[in-house]
């Protein structure tokens, strides 16, 4: 039988993709690898771009590779190219244009794409952004300098990225969240009290339990946004963190099966042989909590690029980590490991609210099933959060209140 170098083709060239790609390069010297992105550049840290909104880190710190960095290693890099369709039964991806890529292993790294604000008076009305993209980050950053008042606009992670950017950068800065406080789904009403005083150090006018309704704009940019419960807030730019929808449609039509991600194995498999999925688009079956879920973590994006690499290759390797979210909060930290979800039945907490440093408080809640610690959320100090991820990972028994005690106290 007649063989050729094996073809690989990647949708999406963020940190799961390029990992794969780097990855399937060193175990396979001969294969051929498309690597595809609807956006103009090569791989950028996300994580970094908050500090750029910031104004604490120029374009430069926030680029990982570069274009040559790609020819160097054979690697096809398509970018500005958008993949419209797969068919797997052909094995072959289309694109917008018009290149047909046949492949002999596919993954799917195309991450998810921000939720636009849809109420009476967004549509048409410029200075309302989304914050995933380099080039989102330039747009916000250039009306920033122009601006006095901003609104952020959400519960989410991104929603505090942009608030903490609007108020480092001294802009009149209100908070606004449907929920009651903010990360409702890992934190209780004590620790969105510990975020709120903190955001209020800052000048941030946090609001909670409430949503626009519209907003009003004038001359074709934000005067003012109307809310739900009759508030008026002024606010010439309006920042929007309201989730993420995954890039997913190029996939319709086939039998790749999608729930709230592309469902796959701990190989990183899907149900159709020879496609794999990976990063923020993978709801991957994790064995430490055994089941299927999402994780929107850059650690959890690069270690399943990693393994996708080495499986499409032709490699066995099971994902199995504990996932970790750490980053800056106004002038403290936050830290999420494991499974930190507050309204999950299963699971039973334990909270400590202290005095930490910088006139801010400390707080560190756990989160145990079946004795066992699976979740730490900790805001402020980040002392003993890489023991904490140790005592997940290694499963152990905390039975008795003295032992929690300890853990919850642990530096
Ligand atoms: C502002 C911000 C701050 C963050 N901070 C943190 C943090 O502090 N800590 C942390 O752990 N995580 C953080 N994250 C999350 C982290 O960055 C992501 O989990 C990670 O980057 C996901 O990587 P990925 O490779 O799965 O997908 P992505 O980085 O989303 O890459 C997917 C790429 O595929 C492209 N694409 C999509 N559809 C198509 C298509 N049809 N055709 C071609 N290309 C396509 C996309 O445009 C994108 O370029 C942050 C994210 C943002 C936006």
């Amino acid at each position: 039988m007649a063989t050729h170098e094996k073809r690989y083709v990647i949708i999406g060239n963020g940190v799961a993709g390029t990992t794969a790609a780097e990855t399937l390069r060193k175990n396979d010297p001969n294969c051929s690898i498309h690597l595809i992105t609807n956006e103009p550049y090569p791989l950028y840290n996300r994580v970094s771009l908050p500090r750029f909104l910031q104004g604490v880190i120029v374009e430069k710190k926030v680029m990982i590779r570069d274009f040559a960095w790609h020819e160097q290693r054979n690697i096809q890099f398509l970018t500005e190219t958008l993949v419209t369709s797969v068919h797997t039964d052909a094995r072959v991806v289309v694109t917008d244009k018009g290149q047909h890529l046949p492949y002999d292993a596919l993954l799917v790294a195309s991450g998810g794409w921000a939720n636009p604000l849809c109420v009476p008076g967004a549509d048409g009305t410029r200075h309302i952004y989304n914050f995933v993209t380099l080039d989102d980050t330039k747009t916000i950053i250039a009306r920033m300098l122009e601006s006095k008042t901003a609104l952020a606009y959400g519960g989410s992670f991104i929603a505090y990225e942009l608030c903490d950017g609007f108020a480092i950068r001294k802009l009149n800065t209100t908070w606004l969240m449907r929920g009651p406080y903010w990360l409702r789904t890992a934190l209780d009403p004590e620790g969105g009290e510990v975020v709120d005083n903190i955001a209020k150090k800052f000048g941030v006018e946090v609001i909670h339990g409430d949503e626009i309704e519209s907003v009003v704009p004038k001359n074709g940019v934000p005067s003012y946004v109307k809310t739900k419960k009759g508030r008026e807030i002024q606010a010439d730019m309006i920042g929007i963190g309201l989730g993420i929808k995954l890039n997913t449609s190029y996939l319709a039509g086939t039998p790749v099966e999608v729930r709230s991600g592309v469902v796959v194995n701990e190989f990183l498999e899907t149900n159709v042989p020879g496609v794999y999925a990976a990063g923020d688009v993978a709801e991957f079956y994790d064995p430490i909590i055994s089941r299927h879920h999402t994780m929107g973590t850059w650690d959890n994006a690069l270690g399943h690029g990693r393994i996708a690499g080495v499986n499409m290759a032709g490699g066995h390797q099971a994902y199995v980590d504990v996932p970790t979210y750490t980053s800056p909060l106004f002038d403290v930290n936050i830290a999420v490991v494991g499974t930190a979800e507050s309204n999950n039945p299963e699971l039973e907490v334990a909270t400590l609210r202290e005095p930490g440093e910088k006139g801010n408080e400390n707080y560190r809640k756990l989160f145990f099933r079946d004795n066992k610690l699976v979740g730490v959320l900790m805001i402020g100090s980040p002392k003993g959060r890489k023991k904490l991820v140790e005592l997940v990972k290694n499963q152990q028994i905390f039975a008795t209140t003295a032992e929690r005690e300890a853990v919850l106290t642990l530096k």
